[in-house]
């Protein structure tokens, strides 16, 4: 099956309307070269784009890609996922492991670093590359990828009563097939003093299609109660109308009774501005979504050019405080190594 090339999400999809998530997967353009001249974008701007690559791949679903402004080198969705020159300069203090997670790793793949709360990092494998990921340069490649790899990571948990939930992040979670989730959410839901499972996914925006009848219902049938925080940083992301499919994917998991939470990282050139953010959070909210973090950038190797000065991010929540019912206004937090808990920083 093959998409023709649109800026319209609605013509791909009724076109192909039986195309499952794993083929937008598959269909996924993984070039440099290649999102550029779909875009339409100039040659410097390619040069650099497939130059950039070679440290983190390109991987950009036609869905997300759908949504950008073609010819526009400055699309804020498009910004997100197009290396740069300014990715290869090395400032002082942005590192390959800004958040020192490896000295909080208790068993291969699972992170404890809050109370009560442990993180599995579930797979690898993404359904877009953001350029300003934190975890870019993680070393997946130690990460359980089997049950019987697992089985080390849920002793531990068993052994700790203090911990109630857990959080599949990755990689991105939904990336693993229903059978794979099915395994893992039922393996833990054996753990007794297990109450909450939380998953971190980019996927119900990049691939709305992902949030399956299946997938609901392996969250809907566990005794865990299961929470959804999704990824969008850009009111485009998840549009404003029924008919929209992210919105769609949103109300599909509301509807079966899972709270969506939202996440966003505060990035320059993305949604540093307070009409941004504004639109972005009333939106969620529109969809029932609830703004959770906006997180300030970590400080990783090759993402400083998305860097926001801290005033500025406080002064648009100020700002947001006055907009928005309180609800809406996401809290501003950074994490800082060794800190009990994400740092609030207004
Ligand atoms: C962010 C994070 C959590 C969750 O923190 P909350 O404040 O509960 O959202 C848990 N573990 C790790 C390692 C984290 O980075
Ligand atoms: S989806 Fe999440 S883990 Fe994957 S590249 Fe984007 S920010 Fe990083």
């Amino acid at each position: 099956m093959t998409i023709v090339a649109s800026n319209e999400l609605s013509v791909s999809a009724e076109r192909a309307p039986r195309l499952s998530w794993q083929e937008s997967m598959r269909l996924a353009i993984r070039d440099a070269g290649v999102l550029c001249r779909r875009l339409n974008l100039a040659d410097d701007i390619r040069q650099q784009a497939v130059a950039a690559s070679k440290a983190f791949s390109v991987f950009a679903p036609l869905e997300y890609v759908g949504r950008m402004r073609s010819g526009d080198p400055n699309d804020p969705l498009l910004r997100q996922v197009l290396p740069c020159a300014e990715e290869l300069s090395e400032p002082a203090g942005f590192t390959q492991d800004p958040l020192r997670e490896s000295t909080v790793v208790a068993s291969p793949g699972m992170l404890h670093k809050y109370e009560g709360r442990v993180l599995l990092v579930a797979t690898g494998a993404c359904a877009v590359h953001c350029r300003y990921c934190f975890r870019r340069h993680y070393p997946y490649r130690d990460s359980p990828s089997s049950m019987e790899q697992w089985q080390a990571a849920l002793l531990r948990i068993e052994g700790d009563a203090s911990i109630d939930e857990v959080l599949l992040s990755g990689g991105d979670p939904l990336t693993l097939t229903d059978p794979k989730l099915r395994e893992l959410v039922g393996a833990l839901s054996q753990i007794r003093h297990l109450r909450r499972l939380r998953i971190h996914t980019r996927l119900p925006i990049v691939i709305p299609r992902r949030v399956t009848e299946g997938l609901v219902r392996i969250l809907r049938e566990t005794r865990l109660s299961c929470l959804v925080v999704v990824h969008a940083n850009h009111p485009r992301e998840i549009g404003d109308d029924a008919a929209d499919p992210v919105c769609q994917s949103l109300a599909k998991l509301i509807d079966h009774g899972i709270p969506v939470l939202n996440q966003a990282v505060l990035l320059r050139g993305v949604n540093d501005h307070v009409d941004v953010q504004e639109e972005l959070n009333r939106r969620l909210v529109n969809q029932r979504v609830m703004p959770y973090y906006l997180h300030q950038l970590d400080r990783v190797a090759g993402a400083s050019h998305f860097e926001t000065p801290v005033s500025v991010g406080a002064r648009m929540i100020d700002q947001l405080r006055e907009r928005l019912p309180g609800y809406a206004v996401p809290r501003y937090v950074q994490e800082l190594p060794g800190a009990a808990s994400k740092t609030p920083l207004f």
